[in-house]
């Protein structure tokens, strides 16, 4: 249980961070309103996603889904927008269908496949962000730049799927110039692949530690931890042990 030091502890991480996305914007010209903040709640308990709600955010991102239906039920009395940001096991696509409005990390045709013939239709279409890899560096999963064109088409196909975007998630680096380097590429790559039909208007990039560079690079949508949970506790038994 969080005591109400600790539920004031997110509360005034939570408006650090709209500060420093308010400061950021300011620098690149832009108005913070146009970035979207994801608290990402994954290893944290639901008393803390009630102590971020309390304080005004509504949109949670889980990366376990067994995990996160666990915490959905204890918070189904809230208004909460629910983003899947883990990696997609194909014996868990059903689940991620009915259970998130967004997913960030699409990068397999048949995921997004079985994502659209699981998707309830009863439910608006699932909104899309398809993961980019853009270091090479394989462990963080996501597409090839040349495999992306294949994807964007069966997405297109797949009526109970909406594309809006991109994501990434670059290799740490520590200076705000190296941050920019990769986010600015999918920038670029964005611009290349957008059309009238698929504006790809989501740029879903940046994390506790590199959100100034990601919203200078054209972010629309940062996906912060650490900086509103604090440490994410790595003792939990269960589904989750041993994640990263
Ligand atoms: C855990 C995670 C985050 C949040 O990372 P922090 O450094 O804690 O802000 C963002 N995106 C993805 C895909 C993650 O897995």
């Amino acid at each position: 249980m969080l005591d109400p030091q600790g539920i004031e502890l997110v509360a005034d991480r939570l408006a650090t961070v709209r500060e420093r996305i308010r400061a950021v914007a300011a620098r690149a010209n832009r108005a913070a309103e146009e970035i979207t903040l994801l608290a990402v709640s994954k290893r944290q308990s639901a008393e803390a996603i009630r102590a971020a709600y309390a304080a005004g955010q509504r949109a949670f991102a889980e990366s376990y889904v067994q995990e996160a239906m666990e915490k959905q039920a204890q918070l189904c009395d809230l208004d909460i927008t629910w983003h899947f940001i883990g990696r997609i096991q194909t014996n868990k696509t059903r689940q991620i269908a009915r259970q998130f409005a967004w997913v960030h990390g699409l990068c397999d045709p048949e995921h997004a496949r079985r994502l659209h013939e699981q998707r309830p239709p009863d439910q608006p279409p699932l909104a899309v962000c398809v993961q980019v890899n853009l270091s090479g560096e394989h462990s963080k999963g996501g597409l090839s730049p040349a495999a992306l064109p294949d994807l964007l088409e069966v997405c297109a196909r797949s009526a109970r799927l909406r594309v809006r975007g991109l994501m990434t998630l670059p290799a740490p680096a520590t200076t705000e110039e190296a941050q920019r380097a990769p986010f600015r590429s999918l920038r670029i790559l964005r611009d290349h692949m957008a059309t009238p039909e698929r504006p790809l208007d989501c740029l879903s990039m940046g994390m506790s530690e590199d959100l100034e560079a990601a919203i200078l690079e054209g972010s629309t949508l940062v996906r912060i931890g650490t900086a509103i949970f604090g440490p994410r506790p790595t003792s939990m038994s269960g589904p989750m042990r041993g994640q990263p």
